[in-house]
């Protein structure tokens, strides 16, 4: 009896997030976790196709791992692509397509607004590597075009962005990395790929942070890469090099998480929208970032190119600066103070002192970043409980009454 994908009608997202491309084996409804790092074969012909089934195959973990490879399928078909390939991290994830993409004297353009992480990397890269690095504002498309040069080989951007949630228009971005022979990186990891199918708006490369709404419950760390199959070829050869996969046991934690994500996902982005909505309209808020709001620049983009929602994360400016901000995010009691985003646990930072303190004051400010800006990602608790809370600690600021 075989239920394989090739074998069903085509089916919504919501069931190909429970059932994934194949059945688990014996009729399990999950993947058993295999631990081991080593697999025997019958015979020189039988270890040699094992070996070259890559990182589908039974062999050895750094190269295939069956744990691994079952979840890497459901990753792939739900990103709609040819491959996927599990990371240690979602910095594992990023490095290993930039080490992958980029040679020395390659070209990198990536935006200003980038996760804190990956500006590191290329830093790093310049620094280490010999890469050049040309950084572009995410508010100004209009500039992009002049960054390329001749040997630009990548183009990275993220949509949303963190923590002011601009949008990119990724069909816009492809054409024009394409169009300069270059590709288009994007970190998925705000929208998830159920928010966000970036491979079908003519993304090359895409990351995720899985550690974020993929995990889903603020107990693993991991990354994703999904790409097609000559990309992901490229990328898995970098992988097995450097050697950062993960455990088996965090596959199977991450397939179980894959199938509620769609629930996950509405659930959060429906509380992010409806606290974004109270927010606009609270008398102590100057400003609201969520691509959600009409008023939001990326609005319309947004709307075209995402599902399910807008996104967990909201961020709020509160009258009375970065002392109200503290303040705020100190009288909280039922949402916790802590990096991250994207769990079923909402969660709340101050981007001055986590995600963006390496920018400095004068650099938050050229990115766009008020010194009084509350992060909040949505989780999926009652919105009355969220909006109770956030009103009360909006209240104890003195200054930001009135
Ligand atoms: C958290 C995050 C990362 C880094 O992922 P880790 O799993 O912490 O290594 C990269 N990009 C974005 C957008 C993130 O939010």
């Amino acid at each position: 009896m075989s239920r394989s994908e090739s074998e069903r009608p085509a089916e919504g997202v919501r069931t190909r997030a429970v059932h994934g491309p194949n059945p688990p084996p014996d009729g399990a409804m999950s993947s058993p976790v295999v631990h081991s790092s080593t697999f025997g074969a019958d015979s020189l012909h039988d270890l040699t196709a094992r070996q070259n089934q890559g990182p589908a195959g039974s062999f050895y973990q750094r190269y295939g791992h069956p744990t691994l490879g079952a979840c890497e399928q459901r990753l792939a078909q739900l990103d709609g692509v040819d491959g996927a390939l599990l990371f240690s991290s979602g910095m594992a994830a990023i490095s290993t397509v930039f080490l992958t993409l980029l040679r020395q004297g390659d070209h990198v353009i990536a935006l200003d607004q980038c996760y804190g992480g990956t500006i590191t990397l290329l830093n790093w890269g310049a620094e280490h590597c010999g890469w050049q690095v040309t950084m572009v504002d995410a508010r100004e498309p209009a500039t992009w075009p002049a960054a390329f040069r001749p040997n630009t080989r990548l183009f990275h951007v993220e949509s949303p962005t963190n923590p002011t949630l601009r949008i990119v228009d990724l069909t816009a971005a492809a054409a024009l990395a394409h169009e300069r022979g270059a590709l288009l990186s994007v970190d998925n990891t705000f929208a998830s790929p159920i928010g966000q199918q970036a491979h079908a708006l003519g993304v090359d490369v895409v990351e995720y942070s899985a550690t974020k709404s993929i995990g889903g419950h603020g107990d693993l760390l991991a990354g994703v890469v999904t790409a097609r199959a000559d990309l992901i070829a490229k990328v898995y050869k970098t992988r097995k090099i450097f050697g950062p996969v993960p455990d088996p046991a965090l596959a199977w934690q991450i397939e179980r998480s894959l199938k509620t994500l769609p629930l996950r996902l509405e659930a959060m982005n429906a509380n992010a929208l409806e606290l974004a909505k109270r927010l606009a309209q609270h008398p102590s808020v100057l400003q609201v970032f969520h691509p959600g709001l009409p008023a939001h620049p990326g609005h319309d983009i947004a709307t075209r190119q995402m599902r399910f929602g807008f996104g967990q994360v909201v961020a709020f400016e509160v009258r009375g600066g970065a002392a109200a901000a503290q303040a705020v995010v100190e009288s909280l009691k039922l949402v916790r103070h802590g990096p991250s985003l994207g769990g079923v646990d909402s969660l709340v930072s101050l981007p001055s002192h986590t995600s963006h303190i390496m920018l400095g004051p004068e650099g938050r400010a050229k990115a766009g970043i008020p010194e009084g800006l509350v992060r909040l990602s949505a989780g999926i608790e009652d919105a009355a409980d969220l909006w109770a809370d956030l009103e009360q600690a909006i209240a104890k600021v003195p200054s930001a009454v009135g």
